[in-house]
């Protein structure tokens, strides 16, 4: 007799270091459309990981802003902060294996590094400097006194994968760092152990981190856990094409609210509706009525661009 296959579980995963926007929104309403279509469990995990960036304020409004949206989730709220044991205990296995060094490179030389390297690594990726020192070199540095990060000897591995919305994908994966030299996990590693202990079965998130998945993927294998599918769907863009962000105008609820009233969560989940052709343009919608009407195989894969004027002058 054949294992019934569960539905992939789905999740949204916001760092709460400030207000969601239009973009983000729009990438939440899709993470919940995916799953529930799927009839599957739709969890949201808080990634406050960056203690100087994560606010508990901004992590209750997105929550908030979710619910004014109509989006519901399953089960409580998961605090990535909260799960550090998890994340240790993977990169001891990790380090058990021998994979694992500690690199002391700055920012500006990491730069300067990856400047200068020549071969199969995208651009900016580390070349591996701290994995090559000789010992006289890495015992000075231990001596310093400043803080390690602990990187993953990735091996130069090829690792590809199939997106449900941009197809084959196929990258050399450096030597990605699984903890922080400020004493945190890095989001690589507590994103790859969280999503498999919630079994999450498709991660549907921005293409701004289909550059990341690679990295995640060979993190999962090494440590042995199943590998989610992932959908990674087009960004929110402002006039400029430049990435959604405050300068573009009225791009959160809160923005909205102020001028709109309460009509701010309709007008933007129909504005998100109408990006996603899931509408006509100021249809009042629902998310219940989108689940009808949702095709992934329909969805735009050009970003959308926001006007705020458009938004606000209904
Ligand atoms: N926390 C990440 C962000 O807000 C998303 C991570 C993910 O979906 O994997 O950009």
């Amino acid at each position: 007799m054949g294992a019934v296959a569960c539905p992939p579980d789905g999740r949204f995963a916001p760092s709460p270091s400030g207000p969601l926007h239009l973009g983000n929104l729009r990438t939440a309403l899709l993470a919940w459309l995916f799953a529930r279509r799927a009839r599957a469990r739709f969890l949201v995990r808080i990634e406050d990981l960056d203690p100087g960036r994560s606010r508990r304020a901004h992590e209750a409004g997105q929550l908030a802003d979710l619910r004014r949206l109509g989006l519901d989730w399953d089960g409580d709220v998961v605090r990535q902060s909260e799960r550090r044991e998890r994340h240790r205990a993977a990169l001891e296995q990790l380090r058990a294996s021998g994979r694992v060094y500690p690199c002391w490179c700055s920012r500006a030389e990491i730069r300067e590094a990856a400047s200068a390297a020549h071969g199969p690594l995208a651009d900016g990726a580390y070349p591996g400097t701290c994995r090559r020192l000789g010992a006289a070199a890495r015992a000075e540095r231990e001596a310093s006194g400043r803080p390690a990060a602990l990187r993953l000897d990735a091996g130069g591995e090829r690792i590809g994968f199939v997106d449900r919305l941009h197809g084959p994908v196929e990258a050399v994966v450096d030597d990605l760092v699984l903890w922080r030299n400020d004493g945190t996990p890095a989001y690589n590693l507590a994103v790859v152990v969280d999503d498999a202990d919630q079994r999450i079965g498709e991660v549907v998130r921005g293409d701004d981190l289909l550059e990341t998945t690679p990295r995640q993927l060979l993190v999962g294998r090494l440590l042995g856990v199943p590998a989610p599918r992932y959908a990674h769907v087009p960004l929110v863009l402002g006039a400029d094409r430049q990435r959604l962000a405050k300068r573009h105008g009225a791009v959160t609820l809160d923005d909205l609210a102020a001028a709109r009233g309460p009509r701010a969560a309709s007008d933007a989940l129909a504005w998100i509706a109408h990006s996603l052709g899931l509408a006509s343009a100021r249809e009042a919608v629902t998310p219940a009525l989108l689940l009808a009407r949702f095709d992934p195989a329909a969805l735009p894969r050009e970003p959308a661009l926001f006007d705020a004027a458009a938004v606000l002058s209904v």
